[in-house]
Protein backbone atom coordinates (compact mmCIF):
# COMPACT_ATOMS: atom_id res chain seq x y z
CA UNK A 1 0.00 0.00 0.00
CA UNK A 2 1.67 3.55 -0.41
CA UNK A 3 1.65 5.43 2.46
CA UNK A 4 -0.48 8.77 2.59
CA UNK A 5 1.11 12.05 1.67
CA UNK A 6 0.02 15.66 0.97
CA UNK A 7 -0.70 16.02 -2.73
CA UNK A 8 0.15 19.97 -3.92
CA UNK A 9 -0.17 21.36 -7.37
CA UNK A 10 1.41 24.54 -8.17
CA UNK A 11 0.62 26.69 -11.07
CA UNK A 12 3.98 28.32 -11.59
CA UNK A 13 7.71 27.18 -11.01
CA UNK A 14 7.93 30.36 -7.74
CA UNK A 15 5.36 28.08 -6.09
CA UNK A 16 6.61 24.44 -6.37
CA UNK A 17 10.16 26.21 -5.73
CA UNK A 18 8.91 27.57 -2.40
CA UNK A 19 6.79 23.89 -1.44
CA UNK A 20 9.63 21.96 -2.26
CA UNK A 21 11.73 24.21 -0.20
CA UNK A 22 9.50 24.01 3.05
CA UNK A 23 9.29 20.35 2.92
CA UNK A 24 12.81 20.37 3.30
CA UNK A 25 13.79 17.15 1.48
CA UNK A 26 10.89 15.49 2.63
CA UNK A 27 8.99 16.50 -0.90
CA UNK A 28 8.79 14.00 -4.62
CA UNK A 29 8.09 15.76 -7.27
CA UNK A 30 5.45 14.29 -10.11
CA UNK A 31 5.20 14.77 -13.61
CA UNK A 32 4.10 11.84 -15.59
CA UNK A 33 4.02 9.40 -12.85
CA UNK A 34 5.57 6.56 -14.77
CA UNK A 35 8.46 6.14 -12.98
CA UNK A 36 7.58 7.90 -9.62
CA UNK A 37 4.18 5.55 -9.04
CA UNK A 38 6.25 2.27 -9.06
CA UNK A 39 8.34 3.73 -6.35
CA UNK A 40 5.68 4.41 -4.35
CA UNK A 41 3.84 0.94 -4.89
CA UNK A 42 6.97 -0.87 -4.15
CA UNK A 43 8.03 1.04 -0.97
CA UNK A 44 11.17 2.30 -2.03
CA UNK A 45 9.50 6.32 -1.96
CA UNK A 46 7.49 7.29 1.36
CA UNK A 47 7.98 11.14 0.38
CA UNK A 48 5.26 13.43 2.99
CA UNK A 49 4.34 15.65 0.19
CA UNK A 50 3.93 15.31 -3.76
CA UNK A 51 3.99 18.08 -5.73
CA UNK A 52 2.47 17.66 -9.16
CA UNK A 53 4.31 20.06 -11.73
CA UNK A 54 2.27 19.38 -14.56
CA UNK A 55 -0.19 22.51 -14.16
CA UNK A 56 3.06 25.09 -14.34
CA UNK A 57 2.43 26.16 -17.95
CA UNK A 58 5.88 27.38 -18.05
CA UNK A 59 7.29 23.52 -18.23
CA UNK A 60 5.18 22.47 -20.87
CA UNK A 61 6.44 24.36 -23.99
CA UNK A 62 8.55 23.97 -26.51
CA UNK A 63 10.26 27.54 -27.73
CA UNK A 64 12.98 28.30 -30.43
CA UNK A 65 14.64 31.27 -29.54
CA UNK A 66 18.33 32.70 -30.59
CA UNK A 67 19.21 29.77 -32.37
CA UNK A 68 18.32 27.35 -29.41
CA UNK A 69 15.45 25.08 -28.94
CA UNK A 70 13.72 24.70 -25.49
CA UNK A 71 11.65 21.91 -23.85
CA UNK A 72 9.91 22.40 -20.58
CA UNK A 73 11.21 19.60 -18.50
CA UNK A 74 6.89 18.17 -18.24
CA UNK A 75 6.81 18.35 -21.92
CA UNK A 76 5.49 14.87 -22.99
CA UNK A 77 7.27 12.38 -25.10
CA UNK A 78 4.00 12.29 -27.29
CA UNK A 79 4.59 16.20 -27.55
CA UNK A 80 8.11 15.72 -28.63
CA UNK A 81 7.86 13.27 -30.94
CA UNK A 82 4.97 15.08 -33.30
CA UNK A 83 6.65 18.84 -32.38
CA UNK A 84 7.38 20.31 -36.03
CA UNK A 85 10.36 22.54 -33.90
CA UNK A 86 12.30 19.18 -32.90
CA UNK A 87 11.74 17.27 -35.77
CA UNK A 88 13.42 19.94 -37.88
CA UNK A 89 16.41 20.37 -35.45
CA UNK A 90 17.12 18.15 -33.41
CA UNK A 91 15.34 14.68 -35.05
CA UNK A 92 17.59 12.34 -33.59
CA UNK A 93 15.85 13.62 -30.07
CA UNK A 94 12.05 13.36 -31.84
CA UNK A 95 12.80 9.59 -33.03
CA UNK A 96 14.17 8.76 -29.81
CA UNK A 97 10.45 9.88 -28.45
CA UNK A 98 8.43 8.43 -30.76
CA UNK A 99 9.88 5.15 -29.81
CA UNK A 100 9.48 5.21 -25.78
CA UNK A 101 7.44 2.71 -24.35
CA UNK A 102 3.79 2.65 -26.04
CA UNK A 103 1.29 5.59 -26.68
CA UNK A 104 -0.34 5.41 -23.49
CA UNK A 105 3.13 5.88 -21.88
CA UNK A 106 4.91 8.69 -24.02
CA UNK A 107 1.15 10.31 -23.44
CA UNK A 108 2.09 10.33 -19.55
CA UNK A 109 5.82 10.57 -19.52
CA UNK A 110 8.01 13.56 -19.55
CA UNK A 111 11.45 14.31 -21.15
CA UNK A 112 12.41 16.07 -17.35
CA UNK A 113 10.77 12.60 -15.53
CA UNK A 114 13.10 10.81 -18.17
CA UNK A 115 16.52 12.74 -17.15
CA UNK A 116 15.79 12.77 -14.04
CA UNK A 117 15.10 8.73 -13.10
CA UNK A 118 18.86 8.54 -14.48
CA UNK A 119 17.80 5.08 -16.01
CA UNK A 120 21.34 4.04 -17.83
CA UNK A 121 18.50 3.07 -20.28
CA UNK A 122 16.55 6.08 -20.61
CA UNK A 123 15.80 6.64 -24.83
CA UNK A 124 16.07 10.37 -24.42
CA UNK A 125 19.77 11.19 -23.11
CA UNK A 126 21.97 9.65 -25.56
CA UNK A 127 20.01 12.13 -28.39
CA UNK A 128 20.37 15.07 -25.90
CA UNK A 129 24.11 14.34 -25.06
CA UNK A 130 24.40 14.65 -28.66
CA UNK A 131 22.37 17.53 -28.90
CA UNK A 132 24.76 19.11 -25.92
CA UNK A 133 21.86 19.41 -24.51
CA UNK A 134 22.02 22.28 -21.17
CA UNK A 135 19.53 21.80 -18.14
CA UNK A 136 18.25 24.26 -16.13
CA UNK A 137 17.86 24.15 -12.57
CA UNK A 138 15.86 25.86 -10.23
CA UNK A 139 15.82 26.07 -6.75
CA UNK A 140 15.14 28.79 -4.10
CA UNK A 141 19.44 28.85 -3.53
CA UNK A 142 19.23 30.03 -7.40
CA UNK A 143 19.39 28.90 -11.00
CA UNK A 144 22.02 27.25 -12.91
CA UNK A 145 22.46 25.95 -16.61
CA UNK A 146 23.97 22.68 -16.36
CA UNK A 147 25.36 20.55 -19.27
CA UNK A 148 23.02 17.49 -19.02
CA UNK A 149 26.12 15.25 -18.57
CA UNK A 150 26.98 16.50 -15.79
CA UNK A 151 23.52 16.16 -13.93
CA UNK A 152 24.46 12.50 -13.44
CA UNK A 153 25.71 11.14 -10.69
CA UNK A 154 25.51 7.32 -11.31
CA UNK A 155 23.05 4.78 -12.20
CA UNK A 156 19.40 6.53 -11.55
CA UNK A 157 21.66 9.28 -9.45
CA UNK A 158 21.27 12.74 -10.38
CA UNK A 159 23.32 15.79 -8.62
CA UNK A 160 20.29 17.65 -8.03
CA UNK A 161 19.29 18.18 -4.52
CA UNK A 162 15.87 16.91 -3.35
CA UNK A 163 14.40 20.88 -3.48
CA UNK A 164 15.96 20.98 -7.10
CA UNK A 165 13.35 21.72 -9.97
CA UNK A 166 14.65 20.91 -13.60
CA UNK A 167 12.91 23.43 -15.53
CA UNK A 168 13.59 23.03 -19.39
CA UNK A 169 16.45 21.76 -21.75
CA UNK A 170 17.85 23.98 -24.15
CA UNK A 171 20.00 22.56 -27.19
CA UNK A 172 21.60 24.62 -30.74
CA UNK A 173 19.64 23.95 -33.45
CA UNK A 174 21.26 21.43 -35.79
CA UNK A 175 21.88 22.91 -39.15
CA UNK A 176 19.14 21.78 -41.88
CA UNK A 177 22.53 19.34 -43.66
CA UNK A 178 22.86 17.47 -40.53
CA UNK A 179 22.02 13.74 -40.63
CA UNK A 180 21.22 11.57 -37.57
CA UNK A 181 19.89 8.68 -35.85
CA UNK A 182 18.78 6.42 -32.91
CA UNK A 183 18.68 3.01 -32.62
CA UNK A 184 17.42 1.00 -30.00
CA UNK A 185 17.53 -2.86 -28.93
CA UNK A 186 14.90 -4.06 -27.09
CA UNK A 187 13.51 -7.54 -26.73
CA UNK A 188 10.51 -6.37 -28.57
CA UNK A 189 9.58 -2.74 -30.29
CA UNK A 190 7.31 -1.55 -27.85
CA UNK A 191 6.69 -1.32 -24.11
CA UNK A 192 10.14 -2.46 -23.57
CA UNK A 193 12.97 -0.75 -21.87
CA UNK A 194 15.92 -0.65 -24.50
CA UNK A 195 19.00 -2.82 -23.67
CA UNK A 196 21.51 -0.63 -25.16
CA UNK A 197 20.66 2.29 -28.12
CA UNK A 198 23.05 4.40 -29.81
CA UNK A 199 22.53 8.03 -30.85
CA UNK A 200 24.25 9.85 -33.69
CA UNK A 201 24.29 13.38 -35.59
CA UNK A 202 26.89 14.21 -38.26
CA UNK A 203 27.88 16.77 -40.86
CA UNK A 204 29.24 15.39 -43.77
CA UNK A 205 31.84 18.09 -45.80
CA UNK A 206 30.18 20.08 -48.89
CA UNK A 207 32.06 18.70 -51.34
CA UNK A 208 34.23 16.13 -50.23
CA UNK A 209 32.74 12.93 -49.12
CA UNK A 210 34.34 13.23 -45.71
CA UNK A 211 32.92 13.72 -42.40
CA UNK A 212 33.44 17.24 -41.22
CA UNK A 213 31.92 16.56 -37.57
CA UNK A 214 30.45 14.09 -35.48
CA UNK A 215 28.65 13.37 -32.18
CA UNK A 216 27.94 9.55 -30.87
CA UNK A 217 26.56 8.51 -27.53
CA UNK A 218 25.38 5.23 -26.09
CA UNK A 219 23.07 4.23 -23.64
CA UNK A 220 23.25 1.41 -21.14
CA UNK A 221 26.78 1.16 -21.87
CA UNK A 222 28.33 3.63 -19.77
CA UNK A 223 27.45 4.14 -15.72
CA UNK A 224 26.63 7.64 -16.26
CA UNK A 225 25.68 9.07 -19.92
CA UNK A 226 29.42 10.15 -22.11
CA UNK A 227 30.11 10.91 -25.42
CA UNK A 228 32.47 8.14 -27.70
CA UNK A 229 34.82 10.96 -27.88
CA UNK A 230 37.50 8.49 -29.04
CA UNK A 231 35.42 7.19 -32.23
CA UNK A 232 34.41 11.05 -32.83
CA UNK A 233 37.76 11.97 -33.05
CA UNK A 234 38.80 8.82 -35.43
CA UNK A 235 35.86 9.62 -37.59
CA UNK A 236 36.10 13.30 -38.21
CA UNK A 237 38.25 13.93 -41.66
CA UNK A 238 37.41 10.63 -42.42
CA UNK A 239 35.50 9.12 -45.11
CA UNK A 240 32.78 6.73 -43.54
CA UNK A 241 33.92 3.65 -45.93
CA UNK A 242 33.21 0.09 -44.13
CA UNK A 243 36.88 -0.08 -42.82
CA UNK A 244 36.88 3.32 -41.33
CA UNK A 245 33.39 2.46 -39.91
CA UNK A 246 34.52 -1.27 -38.60
CA UNK A 247 37.79 0.72 -36.84
CA UNK A 248 35.17 3.29 -35.13
CA UNK A 249 32.84 0.52 -33.85
CA UNK A 250 35.83 -1.23 -32.22
CA UNK A 251 36.58 2.21 -30.56
CA UNK A 252 33.00 2.58 -29.11
CA UNK A 253 33.27 -1.00 -27.44
CA UNK A 254 36.75 -0.61 -26.27
CA UNK A 255 35.15 3.03 -24.60
CA UNK A 256 32.71 1.27 -23.54
CA UNK A 257 34.98 -1.17 -21.34
CA UNK A 258 37.47 1.28 -20.13
CA UNK A 259 34.39 3.41 -18.45
CA UNK A 260 32.53 0.43 -17.62
CA UNK A 261 35.70 -2.10 -16.87
CA UNK A 262 34.64 -5.83 -18.04
CA UNK A 263 31.91 -7.17 -16.64
CA UNK A 264 29.78 -10.57 -16.62
CA UNK A 265 27.93 -8.57 -19.37
CA UNK A 266 30.79 -7.40 -21.98
CA UNK A 267 31.01 -10.76 -23.85
CA UNK A 268 27.37 -9.83 -25.00
CA UNK A 269 27.56 -6.00 -24.83
CA UNK A 270 30.82 -5.57 -27.09
CA UNK A 271 29.64 -7.17 -30.32
CA UNK A 272 26.12 -5.42 -29.76
CA UNK A 273 27.19 -2.18 -28.93
CA UNK A 274 29.58 -2.21 -32.19
CA UNK A 275 26.97 -3.69 -34.25
CA UNK A 276 24.55 -1.00 -32.79
CA UNK A 277 26.87 1.66 -34.05
CA UNK A 278 27.47 0.05 -37.57
CA UNK A 279 23.54 0.38 -37.73
CA UNK A 280 23.18 3.70 -36.34
CA UNK A 281 25.40 4.98 -38.80
CA UNK A 282 24.32 3.44 -41.81
CA UNK A 283 20.64 4.92 -40.84
CA UNK A 284 22.59 8.14 -40.72
CA UNK A 285 24.07 8.62 -43.98
CA UNK A 286 21.35 7.20 -45.76
CA UNK A 287 18.87 9.49 -43.97
C1 LIG B 1 5.53 0.28 -19.07
C2 LIG B 1 6.65 1.27 -19.12
C3 LIG B 1 7.42 1.38 -20.26
C4 LIG B 1 8.48 2.29 -20.32
N1 LIG B 1 9.23 2.36 -21.45
C5 LIG B 1 10.26 3.23 -21.51
C6 LIG B 1 11.07 3.31 -22.69
O1 LIG B 1 10.86 2.62 -23.70
N2 LIG B 1 12.11 4.19 -22.69
C7 LIG B 1 12.39 5.00 -21.60
O2 LIG B 1 13.34 5.77 -21.66
N3 LIG B 1 11.63 4.93 -20.50
C8 LIG B 1 10.58 4.09 -20.41
N4 LIG B 1 9.82 4.01 -19.27
C9 LIG B 1 10.17 4.85 -18.12
C10 LIG B 1 9.37 6.19 -17.99
O3 LIG B 1 8.16 6.14 -18.69
C11 LIG B 1 10.19 7.36 -18.48
O4 LIG B 1 11.41 7.43 -17.78
C12 LIG B 1 9.43 8.70 -18.33
O5 LIG B 1 10.00 9.65 -19.18
C13 LIG B 1 9.42 9.24 -16.92
O6 LIG B 1 8.78 10.49 -16.96
P1 LIG B 1 7.60 10.83 -15.93
O7 LIG B 1 7.13 12.19 -16.28
O8 LIG B 1 6.58 9.77 -15.89
O9 LIG B 1 8.45 10.86 -14.57
P2 LIG B 1 7.94 10.72 -13.06
O10 LIG B 1 7.67 9.28 -12.78
O11 LIG B 1 6.88 11.69 -12.78
O12 LIG B 1 9.28 11.17 -12.33
C14 LIG B 1 10.48 10.42 -12.41
C15 LIG B 1 11.53 10.99 -11.46
O13 LIG B 1 11.93 12.27 -11.87
C16 LIG B 1 11.63 13.26 -10.87
N5 LIG B 1 11.21 14.43 -11.62
C17 LIG B 1 10.27 14.47 -12.61
N6 LIG B 1 10.24 15.69 -13.18
C18 LIG B 1 11.18 16.45 -12.53
C19 LIG B 1 11.64 17.78 -12.68
N7 LIG B 1 11.14 18.60 -13.61
N8 LIG B 1 12.62 18.21 -11.86
C20 LIG B 1 13.16 17.41 -10.92
N9 LIG B 1 12.77 16.12 -10.74
C21 LIG B 1 11.81 15.65 -11.56
C22 LIG B 1 10.57 12.63 -9.99
O14 LIG B 1 10.58 13.14 -8.67
C23 LIG B 1 11.00 11.17 -10.03
O15 LIG B 1 12.07 10.96 -9.15
C24 LIG B 1 8.76 3.13 -19.18
C25 LIG B 1 7.94 3.04 -18.04
C26 LIG B 1 6.91 2.12 -17.99
C27 LIG B 1 6.05 2.06 -16.74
Amino acid sequence: MIPPFNYKVPNTIEEAIELLWQAGGKAKIIAGGTDLVIGLRNGDLSPQFIIDITKIEDLRKIVEKNGTVSIGAAVTHSEIASSSLVKKYGKVLSDAASEIGSPQIRNMGTIGGNIINASPAADTIPPLMVLNAMGRVVSKEGEREVPLGQLFKGPYKTNLKPHDLLVQITFQKLPPETKSSFVRLARRDAMAIARMSVAIVLQMEKRKSRIKDIRISAGSVTPTPQRMSEAETFLKGKSPDEESLQKASLKVSEAMIKRSGIRASTAYKRPVVEALFMRAMRKALEG
